[in-house]
């Protein structure tokens, strides 16, 4: 298996899981952009969010990261999807960012 994030979903690498349900995982950045800094994603392997297609896996994922920040806490925070590589990209398995704790610039550059 090659996908990075797919070993974290089987544990075959260590991550700092913050939440687990039948259908998502969420755990911390190692190299956060933010005092919180949280990624939400399927466990199932989607690509990116071109290629999600499911509404209700979406709507899923997104539930998760509002549940974390609240379990979390946090107050203010952002929800960022990058898409391609050229966007940001760099892991190429669906991955919503939820990162709070700073404040955060619009438009963001
Ligand atoms: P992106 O650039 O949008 O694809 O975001 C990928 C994110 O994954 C980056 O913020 C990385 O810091 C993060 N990342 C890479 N490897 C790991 C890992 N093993 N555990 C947690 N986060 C990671």
């Amino acid at each position: 298996m090659s996908c990075l994030f797919c070993r974290i979903v089987s544990k075959e690498i260590p991550g700092a899981v913050v939440h687990e349900d039948a259908d998502t995982l969420a755990f911390r950045d190692v190299n956060p952009q933010a005092p919180t800094h949280v990624l939400v994603i399927p466990k199932k392997h989607v690509t990116d969010l071109s290629e999600a297609g499911d509404p209700a896996l979406l709507g899923k994922i997104l539930a998760t990261a509002a549940a974390v920040a609240k379990s979390l806490g946090l107050g203010d925070y952002r929800v960022v999807v990058n898409n391609g590589a050229g966007a940001g990209q760099s892991v190429f398995h669906l991955h919503f960012h939820l990162l709070a704790g700073r404040a955060f610039t619009w438009p963001p550059g």
